[in-house]
């Protein structure tokens, strides 16, 4: 039997750090959705109790470092099965990009091999799983829009927001969110942004409203390191993006668009110095 999940990727449309807690973690708040730029994962049943991973892109790992593997191995060990499965990842989300493609691996994983193994795990035990492997995995497993609290695990659905292009540029660098959290003093935040207003915005459709509330504590940690996420991000200023923010840690800059008729304006400029540029509809 054969079975397949798309694994979207996520971006922040506000991600906001209360603190720094004793346990090490970050307590947050974000707001996050779904974008048309997806991984598309294939799973096949073996009768061999074994897990194997394949993919076309080089620059990831295939082993027991992959999440979507640890996805695997997480829920065979907790519901005893005894049956194997290959997973081969056609991987198309920039990796280490702010955009939670691993995550999401991992997510669709556990969403496919709840099917594949006709195991009937409620969703919310899923994103408990989930949880174990990472805190996005948890928001990726349902996707849709969410508030997302605590170290990101603690979700609260929210309505879908007004519908734009989202028009992606990542720098040719590799940023590790630890690195990128463990620089950051999270008692000298000058400024948080706002969730009331932005959820506001979205449960109002009003779009410019929307653009006005993103906001990101850790772009200014990502853009001292790497400046180049602020070149991109004046780029599309530049270019006609009604909002404009750094996802995630970075180093991915995401710009909205409300017209149609600006997208290719946007896309075309920032591919003059910029290879990973995607154009894409945030899903609803
Ligand atoms: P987040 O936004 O959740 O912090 P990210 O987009 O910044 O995630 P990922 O693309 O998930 O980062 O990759 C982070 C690391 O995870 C990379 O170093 C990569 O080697 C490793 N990794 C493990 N499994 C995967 C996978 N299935 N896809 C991508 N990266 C993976």
């Amino acid at each position: 039997m054969k079975i397949y999940e798309k694994a979207s990727a996520k971006i922040n449309l506000l991600l906001d750090v209360l603190h720094k807690r004793e346990d090490g973690y970050h307590e947050v708040e974000m707001i996050m959705t779904m974008v048309d730029l997806a991984d598309r994962l294939e799973m096949t049943e073996l009768p061999r109790d074994t897990i194997i991973i394949s993919s076309q892109a080089g620059y990831i790992p295939l082993d027991e470092k992959n999440l979507a593997f640890q996805a695997a191995k997480l829920i065979k060990d907790r519901y005893n099965v005894r049956t194997g499965v290959y997973i081969h990842l056609d991987k198309r989300i920039p990796v280490a990009a702010g955009l939670a493609g691993g995550s999401s691996d991992a997510a669709a994983a556990l969403r496919g091999l709840n099917r594949l193994w006709k195991l009937n795990i409620p969703t919310e035990e899923l994103q408990t799983l989930g949880a174990e492997l990472g805190s996005d995995v948890p928001f990726c497993v349902t996707g849709g829009t969410a508030i997302a609290r605590g170290r990101g695990e603690k979700l609260e659905p929210i309505a879908t927001p007004p519908q734009c292009w989202v028009v992606l540029a990542k720098p040719p660098i590799h940023v590790s969110t630890q690195e990128i959290y463990g620089k950051l003093n999270a008692k000298a935040i000058s400024r948080h942004p706002s969730v009331p207003r932005m959820r506001r915005a979205i449960e109002h459709q009003q779009f410019y409203e929307m653009c006005q509330a993103m906001g990101n504590v850790l772009e200014d940690v990502t853009v001292r390191l790497y400046p180049e996420v602020r070149q991109i991000k004046e780029c599309m200023l530049r270019l006609g993006a009604d909002g404009v923010l750094m996802s995630g840690s970075g180093p991915t800059v995401f710009g909205l668009v409300a017209k149609e008729s600006k997208v290719a304006r946007l896309y075309n400029g920032l591919r003059g110095f910029c290879k990973d540029v995607y154009a894409v509809r945030m899903l609803s």
